[in-house]
């Protein structure tokens, strides 16, 4: 096992990290910009190296710098986090090559998932089921138009090298389908560098299922069950639940295995995503993150597994030592992301927290990162903590959660928990059935009642 861990993030997912750690009894080395100085993950770690200003590009994806932290503190290996490097592969490589383990993914297995069509290709290799459309990308107006034409309209292009929702465009007839074309060309040359597109089938009301797995690089693997991510806006999630109000235990099994048999053939190491929408009792993958994400405690909580605890084992080269049937699911679980922002119109909502009281009680895991006076900075993303709420079922949890939500006191500045507040009582929602477009329209139909 490692002797000391540098993390390579900040924010609530350094805590989170930095927690593991603790309780491991590995030394932790915390990096921060000048801008985070004060933040709550640099004063509980062992040790903190500066390394650089607040713009991201200069600190948290300052490659040189982290490597002169890890080097002037011994760190034996560096955890990315989600966001700034966790999926970049050259930074695996380069601490690889400096004799610092990544806690993450063998670097060629990021490289693949990383690009979008060669995930998908992979993806179909192993076996599991994807969305119709081009093989590769599609390269003249000619290509696209036999494309659709055969997997039927409409159809959605989307950038090869995309992320976060950008460079998505849909086309609903054959007329539609080369200015969208040139739309998703310019916009992905625009945000990635790079104007390689490829199309999918369009599908109208799925939802967003994803499966978490766990592998050790030996060719062991597992799944820890699905998350339903379905209501989000703009391509982002805002809730999480575990496991899917939708999904029976047999499709659970199925899809898991499938799913976790592709990460056997792949010896895949660490924890990982396998992202599908699902429609009309069908999985139909869109790419898989070879990270933690922000959405893990909702597996943690109903599986009792401590996911940053397997990524670190599993990168130190410890063997799983569990198989599939030592995975229990236990109740139900809901993820709240509390943003610093409006909670209608989603401006960000930097600033001073002159007010902070969480709730606590049976149940209730609060991963945050912030504290009364603190503030937070302008540069980053606005996510100012999780609240996530375990329940013996799902009705159970929604109580929970609403009494939870009636006990958090923020001032000072703004956050989503107001929308929260609307969601948890909800009829669609407590009935779970909604899409991934059933947010938008929610937010759609005007100011809320209060
Ligand atoms: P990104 O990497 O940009 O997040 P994804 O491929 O993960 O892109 O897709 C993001 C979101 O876009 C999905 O969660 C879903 O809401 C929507 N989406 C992606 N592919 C399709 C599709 N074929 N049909 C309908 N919606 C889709």
């Amino acid at each position: 096992m490692f002797g000391k861990i540098l993390i390579a993030n900040r924010g609530e997912i350094a805590l989170r990290v930095l927690r593991a750690c603790k309780e491991l009894g590995i030394a932790t080395v915390a990096v921060h910009s000048t801008a985070d100085a004060d933040a709550m993950h640099v004063k509980l770690a062992d040790e903190s190296v500066c390394i650089g200003p607040p713009a991201a590009k200069d600190s948290y994806l300052n490659i040189p710098a982290l490597l002169a932290a890890c080097e002037i503190t011994g760190a034996e290996a560096v955890h990315p986090g989600y966001g700034f490097l966790a999926e970049n592969a050259r930074f695996a490589e380069i601490l690889i090559d400096h004799g610092v383990k990544f806690i993450g993914p063998k670097p060629e297995h990021i490289r693949i998932m990383g690009d979008k069509i060669e995930a998908k290709r992979t993806a179909k290799k192993l076996g599991i089921p994807c969305v119709p459309g081009s093989e590769g990308g599609v390269s003249s107006d000619e290509e696209a138009a036999r494309v659709a034409a055969e997997i039927g309209f409409p159809v959605l292009i989307k950038a090869a090298a995309g992320g976060g929702g950008r460079g998505m465009k849909v086309a609903r007839s054959p007329e539609e389908l080369s200015s969208a074309l040139s739309t998703a060309r310019s916009e992905a040359r625009a945000a990635f560098g790079d104007d390689a597109v490829y199309i999918e089938k369009y599908l109208g009301t799925p939802r967003h299922i994803e499966i978490q797995v766990l592998g050790d690089g030996q060719g062991n693997a597992i799944h820890l069950g699905e998350r339903d991510c379905s209501l989000q806006r703009r391509h982002q999630k805002v809730l999480e639940e575990a496991p899917s109000p939708i999904i029976t235990p047999e499709q659970r099994a199925r899809i898991g295995e499938t799913v976790s048999k592709a990460m056997r053939d792949m010896q895949y190491l660490g924890a990982g995503t396998v992202e599908f929408l699902y429609e009309n009792g069908e999985f139909y993958f869109i790419e898989m993150n070879t990270r933690i994400q922000v959405e893990h405690p909702v597996t943690e909580a109903i599986t009792g597994f401590d996911l940053i605890r397997e990524q670190i084992r599993v990168a130190a080269g410890e063997t799983l030592g569990y198989t599939q049937d030592d995975v229990k699911i236990d109740g139900h679980a809901i993820e709240c992301r509390i943003n610093a922002e409006h909670p209608r119109t989603f401006r960000p909502s930097p600033g001073k927290i002159t007010y902070w009281h969480v709730p606590g009680g049976l149940g209730v895991r609060i991963d945050s990162a912030v504290y009364q006076g603190y503030s937070i900075p302008p540069y980053y993303d606005s996510l100012a903590g999780k609240m996530i709420v375990h329940g013996a079922n799902r009705e159970e949890c929604l109580m929970r959660l609403k009494r939870a939500l009636d006990e958090f006191v923020v001032e000072g500045i703004e956050t989503t928990l107001p929308l929260f507040r609307e969601l948890v009582v909800n009829d669609d929602i407590k009935r779970g059935a909604y899409d991934i477009h059933w947010l938008e329209a929610f937010l759609a139909e005007g100011e809320p009642a209060s």
